[in-house]
């Protein structure tokens, strides 16, 4: 097969455009669309002037940097640097920007001013969907999972440990001025950066040992036993490659199902916390979710890690169908309490063999309050056959405590043990565990870039965005035009 012709230094007599070097249905064309779409409205919610000052040099256009960040988080390029880079020599950021280049100085600060503003963006991309009936709010499921923070494991500390390198940092201290004193140079204008970088040190140290709980100041509000100093706000979480300093990112998904065969999920509520533990978190997620999308999902898909009595008895109340595996620890015993069958109408219990037990009182003690509930006589107890299995009490016969969300509970492992339940959970692990998959194999959120948890949040907010355009995106490519025009 003959070669075709080659020539780098070809010249060209009417070169094409930058416009027609991108495709017509090309990502960064999309997140034009969606930028240029915002009114002055939303870039106020970004905290961002659209105008420009009206004093001062010619700042880069709000609606390239904010271009170039979206396009880049939905590319994998979250870093200052590579983006200055891509904004030089990649066609799609040169279209996005105007064949501008901000450094990464004008990107790192534009970032840093607006991110924290920009959880306004999800909610627009969320809100876009529901308006064009894109995303089935029958159903939606929630999970977490554990992202590496910006920090080392070598730089978690406890107690112990923080005062051995407290010791050691003060020595080196101590050694660095001996050294300086004894010198012939004569008093210095600044610290030697040695002994500055010391000194920052023993500070980070002192704080982080204000920080950790002891005995002055007990565990009020959970704080860690250890404290990460590169990043204090990090928190040891299990993963599959072992005990890392990481957060516990959230997210809430239900079904996208449009025309044109697409089909995938879009994000409807995220957070980050610095718990391990998911179980606090389904209420708070379900609200958030019907916030940002503004429809209560009739059905929430969970796995055991969510399962607590409060949350279940308050999805209930709002009268959302939890599908959950029964975590309650299961019991064949014949008397058991869950062996008493409970009538609402008269707030009364009756037992395998037939008796009442009536509500008697509450009873309460520190860790929480109960409903009592006892036979009418202890005698009917004494006669039964069962005394001696279902109780001992010669003198009060059988009482019942049933915590406040012992009927909640009941119900859900009665709903649970149905066909409906299992087949409904068996669609949890297919609608959201590809949601972390992209978002850290293709988006590169193996590790957040940022520090702290409320940054850490913001980074997350923008990785979700990027998910949710991107699924906007497979839409909008099939031809169907996006209505940005969100409530
Ligand atoms: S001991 Fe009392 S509560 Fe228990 S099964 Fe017999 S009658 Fe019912």
């Amino acid at each position: 097969m003959p070669l075709r012709e080659m020539n780098r230094d070809q010249a060209w007599l009417l070169p094409p455009t930058l416009d027609e070097l991108v495709p017509p249905d090309h990502p960064a064309r999309f997140v034009a669309e969606f930028v240029d779409a915002l009114e002055r409205e939303d870039w106020r919610e970004l905290d961002v002037q659209p105008d420009g000052e009206p004093m001062g040099a010619p700042a880069y256009h709000p609606r390239a940097l904010l271009s170039v960040w979206l396009y880049g988080f939905m590319t994998n390029v979250r870093s200052c640097r590579k983006l200055e880079s891509a904004c030089r020599d990649q066609i799609p950021y040169l279209w996005l920007t105007g064949w501008q280049q901000p450094d990464h100085n004008t990107l790192w600060r534009f970032y840093q001013k607006h991110r924290r503003s920009m959880r306004g963006l999800f909610k627009r991309t969320v809100r876009t969907a529901v308006a064009m009936e894109l995303v089935d709010l029958a159903v939606q499921a929630v999970d977490g999972t554990k992202v590496y923070a910006n920090a080392a494991l070598i730089q978690t500390y406890d107690a112990r440990r923080l005062q051995e390198l407290l010791d050691r940092v003060k020595g080196a201290i101590e050694s660095l001025e001996a050294q300086n004193e004894g010198g012939d140079d004569g008093v210095v204008a600044r610290l030697p950066e040695k002994l500055a970088e010391r000194k920052a040190l023993r500070q980070r140290v002192r704080q982080a040992m204000k920080e950790l709980p002891s005995k002055e100041r007990p565990n009020r509000y959970k704080r860690p036993a250890r404290i990460n100093l590169t990043d204090k706000d990090a928190r040891l979480m299990r993963t599959r490659q072992g005990i890392v300093p990481g957060y516990n990112a959230q997210a809430m998904v239900s079904p996208v199902a449009a025309d044109g065969g697409v089909t995938g999920m879009l994000v409807t509520a995220s957070d980050v916390v610095d718990e391990p533990n998911d179980a606090a978190r389904l209420t708070m997620m379900t609200r958030q979710a019907e916030e940002v999308s503004g429809a209560r999902v009739p059905m929430t898909l969970a796995d055991a890690g969510y399962f607590a009595g409060r949350h279940v008895a308050e999805l209930h109340q709002r009268g959302q169908q939890v599908v959950m595996p029964d975590m309650a620890r299961p019991t064949n015993h014949p008397y058991h309490k869950d062996q008493f069958i409970y009538d609402e109408g008269t707030d009364s219990y009756t037992c395998p063999h037939g008796e009442v037990l009536a509500f008697t009182g509450m009873k309460s003690n520190k860790a929480k309050k109960a409903r009592e509930y006892r036979i009418v006589s202890a005698s009917v107890c004494r006669e039964c056959p069962a005394f001696g299995v279902c109780t001992r009490n010669i003198s009060a016969g059988r009482t019942l405590e049933i915590g406040p969300y012992d009927v909640a509970l009941r119900r859900h492992r009665d709903w649970m043990a149905t066909d409906e339940a299992q087949q409904a959970y068996r669609r949890r692990l297919p609608l959201i565990e590809p949601l972390f998959a992209i978002i850290k194999n293709q988006l590169g959120a193996q590790r957040f870039s940022l520090r702290g948890i409320v940054d850490v949040r913001a980074e997350w907010d923008m990785l979700v965005t990027a998910f949710n355009l991107r699924t906007l995106w497979r839409v909008w490519r099939t031809g169907a035009g996006i209505r940005w025009d969100p409530a």
